[in-house]
């Protein structure tokens, strides 16, 4: 087992790994740029050290800054959470060579699994059904024959990207002419790779994921699916498991056969493959998530596995110590990611210090999340504040107990999104589990909040 882990990331997944080290009885050491010295991972961990200003390209995204803070305190393994060098193989190789261990994939299976075009050619050769679609595009004149072959209207993508970054969906040859040049400038800016590929846009569709894990002996496990489908702009605020979406024979078929697909590709540690779900049922992948995700914990409700220490321990070289069979998928859960943004002005992300704070609680509710009262909300990172997860033994218990906790939470002094929760859980469409991926984006969220005065 490792015995010191260095923390590199923030917020509330730093908070999240801490926790998971003590668990497991390994030391957690957070490392912190400037802006998150008075964070609370800060506050609670074993030791902290500070990797540079506020500007995450000098601290968090700084592979030197990093692995030397690690060095300096003695860590031998470096935890990174999500995004920031998380899927980074050239990082996850230099904490190799320093003699640490990275906790998550090998170096070279990040490095199989980075192009998000290669990885679609990858796992179709294994069996999972794709959305139609190109491989890299080699220059405009291959793009406009691929988007002539698959058929408008078409959705142009970064095949380095993230986050529901640079896409750009288009109708015809003409449009595609013109947005080619911006997608790859956007791609390059954004990801620091221009390469892009296209895939048939998908009108209706719900994005349905599975969460797998893989230890060092090719032993994998499926722990079943989140349905992610509440979007805002390709950007996930809820999601939820089971999918409403799906039949009993459809996610045990789809989870068979990602996990079968990632076991004979390679894959090693937690990870999750992403789906695009059609009115028909019919699932086609479109990425892969080398990491843990913000929506992890859904799943740790359902099935007792903490996903996070599973990293760790398979990191470490240890086997899975568990079967498929031990793996339940029990009741139903929600997440709302509970923003720093304001929906009355374009979710436009806002900082400042927490004036009142109150956390919910009770049996079947979780609330991850770094913020405390006099917290200064920093403006130079994303605006997830903390995540509320909510348990029940059926979809509409969970509900229930949302309603419940949102009406606990309190954050004041910085605007949140915590409306826009409340008023998905009095939405038809919500409630009746007929959704898809669009609907938040259709309706408008003024008119959605407007709509939610009225029921409640
Ligand atoms: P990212 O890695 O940037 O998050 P994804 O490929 O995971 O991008 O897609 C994010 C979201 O964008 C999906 O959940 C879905 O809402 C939408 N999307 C992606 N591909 C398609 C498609 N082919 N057709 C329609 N919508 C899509």
């Amino acid at each position: 087992m490792v015995s010191r882990v260095l923390i590199a990331n923030r917020g509330e997944i730093a908070l999240r790994i801490l926790r998971a080290c003590r668990t497991l009885g390994v030391e957690a050491v957070v490392a912190y740029s400037e802006a998150d010295r008075e964070s609370l991972a800060v506050m609670l961990a074993d030791e902290a050290i500070c990797i540079g200003p506020s500007d995450a390209r000098r601290s968090y995204l700084s592979a030197p800054a990093v692995i030397s803070a690690a060095m300096v305190t003695g860590c031998d393994a470096i935890h990174p959470g999500y995004g920031f060098l998380s899927e980074d193989d050239a990082f996850a190789d230099a904490v190799r060579a320093h003699g640490l261990t990275f906790i998550g994939p090998s170096a070279h299976v990040l490095e199989k699994f980075a192009s998000k075009a290669e990885v679609r050619r990858l796992l179709a050769e294994h069996g999972l059904p794709t959305v139609p679609g190109s491989g890299l595009l080699l220059d405009d004149e291959h793009a406009l024959a691929e988007a002539e072959r698959i058929g408008y209207p078409v959705l142009v993508k970064p095949s380095a990207g993230g986050g529901g970054k640079g896409m750009r969906m288009v109708r015809s040859a003409r449009e595609l002419s013109a947005v080619l040049p911006i997608c790859r400038s956007e791609a390059k800016a954004a990801f620091g790779d221009d390469s892009i590929y296209m895939e048939k846009w998908l009108e209706e569709n719900r994005h349905v994921e599975i969460q797998v894990a893989v230890d060092k002996f090719g032993h994998g496990v499926h722990l079943w699916e989140r349905d992610c489908s509440i979007q805002r702009r390709h950007q996930k605020i809820l999601e939820e498991s089971p999918s409403p979406a799906m039949t009993p024979a459809g996610r045990a078929e789809l989870a068979d056969r990602a996990i079968r697909s990632v076991v004979a590709a390679g894959y090693e540690n937690v990870g999750t493959l992403e789906f695009l779900v059609d009115n028909d049922g019919n699932a086609y992948f479109i990425e892969i998530n080398c990491r843990i995700q913000v929506e992890h914990p859904v799943t740790e409700m359902l099935t007792g596995i903490d996903l996070v220490a599973t990293q760790i321990r398979i990191a470490a070289g240890e086997p899975l110590g568990f079967t498929q069979a031990d793996i339940p998928q029990r009741g139903h859960a929600i997440e709302f990611r509970i923003n720093a943004e304001d929906p009355a002005h374009d979710f436009r992300p806002g900082a400042g210090t927490i004036e009142r704070f109150n956390a919910p609680g009770g049996p079947g509710v979780r609330f991850d999340s770094h913020a405390y009262v006099g917290y200064d909300v920093p403006p130079y990172y994303d605006s997830l504040l903390g995540k509320l997860i909510v348990w029940g033994p059926t979809r509409e218990a969970a509900i229930a107990r949302g309603k419940a906790a949102l009406g606990e939470l309190v954050v004041e002094g910085v605007t949140t999104n915590i409306a826009i929760h409340k008023a998905l859980l009095v939405s038809e469409p919500f409630l009746e589990g007929r959704f898809t991926t669009n609907l938040m984006d259709r309706i408008g969220s003024a008119a959605f909040l407007a709509a939610s005065e009225r029921v409640s």
